[in-house]
């Protein structure tokens, strides 16, 4: 699967403008984009602490994966994601191994990113993502 770092860290917030002033005012981190996901229903706004990324993620519709998170469980980390070098091999190789996924190939995230999701199921709770720049 060849992880080389985490990418970034998902963190479902009610609203994106409020948490980027906590980030920003109290954790001293800069904002460096906001960006919709249409087809993943939210807007996300990113951070980089090192060579990883927060990843704020606000819902733009209650039915989306956000808002569904958000009225179960509230605010709080959503998912962790591992920057592999391809991620549809990444996702067919955790298949292979007997996890359980979301995605069976890879499709586009925020940052033009080639994303895929492993499901919590298989990974002890923990909504895994897989990352990759190419395909
Ligand atoms: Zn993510």
């Amino acid at each position: 699967m060849n992880i080389s770092h985490i990418e970034h860290i998902g963190i479902a917030v009610d609203n994106l403008e409020e948490s980027i002033l906590y980030f920003e005012q109290v954790l001293g981190l800069k904002c460096y984009t906001i960006e919709e996901v249409v087809d993943q229903k939210v807007r996300t706004a990113f951070f980089l602490v090192g060579t990883t990324k927060i990843e704020l993620l606000e819902s733009t519709s209650s039915d989306g994966p956000i808002g569904k998170f958000i009225t179960k469980k509230g605010q709080g980390i959503h998912h962790i994601a591992f920057a592999v070098d391809n991620t549809t091999e990444a996702l067919k190789k955790a298949e292979e191994r007997g996890v359980k996924l979301i995605d069976k190939v890879a499709r586009k995230g925020a940052e033009n990113l080639n994303i895929g999701f492993l499901h919590p199921k298989s990974t002890h709770g923990v909504l895994t993502e897989l990352c990759s720049k190419q395909k």
